[in-house]
């Protein structure tokens, strides 16, 4: 038995704190945090994934595509696929239906035009769906969503009470790397994890998860969180400990979903 792995790299950039803060745009030392992702995390994470030779996914907003041609290059080149992240990060339960219907246009747009692939899966860009986050996904042929915490394994989404074709794969907290590793001046007594700590509940949990049949291990980061290189060092050692327990299988959301959609549907 072995236990899918599905690595997930969202690359926000700066909008992760613009998205937010609008007025954050004119705050250089604010938004530099954001760069740092595409320009230094990145090519770092790409690096240790091509040691290794693992799949992975990247997730990433429309807007960061269209200001960061060179680091989506380096993605494509590693063999990677760029999935849909929203197109400005706004957090989706401040939309209406019109204004999503915008988000997910223009950033399929924009994944389109700098891949040549139509994006096969959408994780919302702040954690959070709203009523019209399904149909959405269904108009733009969305196989899979990253959204929901309920489970630890795939199910098909729901919606209103419908079931869709598309696969929900479910992940947590836990294993996220913004509430350890984000940090905020602004917010106070916010503090940092130790990379020890953090590796010892991710590698806890793979544990846990790959002891029971059906379950996969999502882990979620972001290349300007995870891109350092003491948070690298804990991504290294999950690795390395995943490969060697010889119950990881790591691949890409896409083909995860694509294996186990059949089976969902007809069941
Ligand atoms: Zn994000």
């Amino acid at each position: 038995m072995t236990t899918p792995v599905l690595l997930t790299f969202d690359m926000d950039a700066e909008l992760l704190w613009t998205a937010r803060d609008p007025a954050g745009a004119a705050k250089p030392v604010w938004v530099s945090q954001g760069h740092y992702g595409p320009n230094v995390g990145l090519p770092r994470i790409l690096a240790l994934l091509k040691r290794y030779g693992i799949g992975a996914t990247f997730f990433v907003p429309g807007q960061v595509v269209e200001r960061y041609p060179a680091a989506i290059e380096s993605i494509l080149d590693a063999g990677f696929v760029i999935e849909h992240h929203s197109h400005t990060h706004t957090w989706s339960d401040t939309l209406g239906r019109d204004q999503e219907a915008e988000e997910f246009g223009r950033a399929a747009e924009a994944i389109v035009k700098a891949t040549g692939r139509a994006p096969r899966g959408w994780r919302s860009p702040a954690a959070e769906l709203t009523p019209h986050s399904v149909s959405l996904m269904e108009e733009h042929g969305m196989i899979f969503s990253s959204n929901l915490f309920d489970s630890d394994s795939v199910h098909l989404l729901e919606d209103d009470g419908r079931t869709t074709g598309i696969v929900e794969i479910p992940f947590a907290w836990p294993l996220v790397d913004t509430p350890v590793f984000m940090y905020s001046n602004r917010v106070t007594g916010r503090v940092m994890s130790a990379p020890s700590a953090v590796l010892e509940t991710w590698t806890r949990e793979f544990d846990g998860l790959s002891r029971e049949e059906g379950t996969h291990f999502m882990l979620a980061t972001h290349p300007q969180f995870i891109g350092r290189p003491s948070r690298l060092w804990a991504l290294e050692q999950l690795v390395e400990h995943l490969l060697s327990s010889g119950r990881a299988e790591f691949l890409s959301c896409a083909d995860y979903a694509e294996r186990v959609r059949p089976g969902l549907v007809a069941g």
